[in-house]
């Protein structure tokens, strides 16, 4: 008999020891690449070795070399953590492995995304109708947004893109602020459409599109795509989607929203306003695992037009999309072919959380990002950005150079993590509040270890 036993309550034990374990762990990791060569590397494994002893081994090599990005003291990036409700069913996930693509191969897959898909529909306020896909993340999810977008606008020019590819297409402009993600450059590369086709749009000191711009970069004729952005990874700063909508529109253009995170905001109450207009939009990205904390990786692609959603993934002939029951293959709606069934931990965590437990962890962590930007400026340290939602730039002392030292500094001391980045050509300390456990202790205490990293810094309160 297979002993599942072993090696299942070694991951058990070793999960569980972890997890209660992450609000008091050093927030960072503890072992160099040597050392982690050292503990793991090794000759390849000439025969087998028993399944318990290997997880332990893995478990216990890896220990010191994991970044503890679920800790609510962690707020590098732009990470989330993970549930408990998300992280079981992602467990399940594992152990049940179905493969997605097919209704046939895995129908309770299948309905459970159906069932989670709408849900995500009505609480982002989206057109009914709305198709959705489940990806790896927002970078497929902003792929796969403007894939659709390729079809529909060289559709409308006669040309069929599936078919005929783009050697000797209609060239698409594609308008996007100039403070846009690098993933929406990588995504039209993926496209055959190249990063040139890109007409950079003027932002604000928020990185926000200029709507003005906007309106003298649009023409009249031709196929355009329009990329908005809801939450600057920076600033955390939303562009003028309502009226990026109306003008795009109004020139045939077709609008695709990069909300990675912000489009979350659409959840709350309090926040909703900076997401105004958004269910005009064409089509959205947004991640499942950032603001959701849902475990890597989870992505997700919305459509208002399931049409052109379905041209641009689907690998079957037109005539074939539905089968006679009408049932949903998500390969029609998913780059990937063979997938992993990630509605499971997407239906679970939005069970679990309810509309006003996804609004809570998004107006807490808003209220979280203010309050860390507000005890820094009243100790003197520039907060650079409007704490418009949970991105928090900081900067010490108008210096490059002693900014990167304070975040090194902060990195190695361990009581939190956040990285460096440049901001308007200055480097800044970005702290992103992301996490559904993040309080006020966690950021008194992180506040604190800022202002004391930046007291050594500068030479002041040394010991030696
Ligand atoms: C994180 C992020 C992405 C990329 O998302 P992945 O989930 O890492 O693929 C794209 N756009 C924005 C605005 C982001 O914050």
């Amino acid at each position: 008999m297979v002993d599942w036993e072993g090696p299942l309550t070694e991951a058990f034990e070793r999960a569980t020891t972890y997890l209660t374990g992450l609000p008091e762990r050093p927030v960072g990791p503890r072992a160099t690449a040597d050392e982690l060569h050292e503990a793991l590397g090794g000759a390849l494994p000439t025969g087998p070795t028993d399944a318990r002893e290997v997880v332990a081994h893995l478990a216990k090599g890896v220990e010191e070399g994991l970044l503890p990005s679920g800790s609510g003291r962690f707020f590098g990036f732009v990470f989330g953590g993970a549930t408990p409700a998300a992280l079981a069913a992602d467990w399940l996930t594992t152990v049940w492995d179905q493969n997605a693509g097919l209704y046939a191969a895995a129908p309770a897959a299948a309905v459970v995304e159906e069932v989670a898909a709408n849900w995500l529909v009505e609480l982002f306020g989206l057109p009914s109708g709305t198709s959705v896909g489940f990806v790896t993340g927002a970078q497929m999810a902003n792929f796969t947004g403007l894939a659709a977008a390729r079809h529909e606008v060289l559709r409308r020019t006669g040309w069929d893109v599936e078919r005929d590819g783009l050697i000797g297409a209609p060239p698409i402009r594609v308008l996007a602020g100039a403070e846009r993600h690098d993933t929406i450059d990588r995504a039209l590369r993926f496209l055959g459409l190249g990063t040139s086709c890109i007409v950079p749009i003027d932002v604000d000191d928020q990185g926000r599109m200029r709507a003005d711009a906007l309106a003298a970069a649009l023409e009249t004729e031709g196929p355009q795509i329009v990329c908005a952005q809801a939450g600057n990874v920076n600033t955390g700063a939303f562009d003028p989607i309502a009226e990026i909508c109306d003008l795009a529109h109004a020139a045939g253009a077709w609008v695709h929203v990069d909300g990675a995170f912000g489009l979350w905001a659409a959840v709350s109450p309090e926040l909703r306003p900076l997401v105004a207009g958004i269910d005009r939009a064409d089509s959205w990205a947004t991640d499942a695992h950032k603001w959701l904390n849902v475990p890597y990786d989870s992505g997700l692609v919305l459509c208002a037009h399931p049409e052109p959603h379905r041209a641009a993934m689907s690998i079957r002939a037109a005539y074939l999309i539905q089968d006679e029951n009408g049932r949903r293959d998500s390969l029609d709606f998913n780059p990937e072919f063979s997938r992993r069934a990630r509605g499971f931990p997407v239906y679970a965590a939005i069970r679990a959380l309810g509309r006003s437990g996804i609004a809570e962890i998004v107006d807490r962590c808003h209220a979280m990002a203010r309050r860390f930007a507000d005890t820094l400026a009243a100790n003197g340290v520039a907060v650079l950005n409007d704490v418009v939602l949970n991105q928090v730039l900081v900067r010490f002392g108008d210096d490059d150079a002693l900014t990167r030292r304070v975040v090194s500094a902060v990195q190695r001391e361990g009581t939190c993590w956040m990285s460096g980045t440049t901001w308007q050509g200055k480097a800044a300390m970005r702290i992103s509040v992301s996490n559904w456990t993040t309080d006020e202790a966690d950021i008194d205490r992180s506040a604190a270890a800022v202002l004391t990293a930046e007291g050594v810094e500068r030479g002041q309160g040394r010991l030696e």
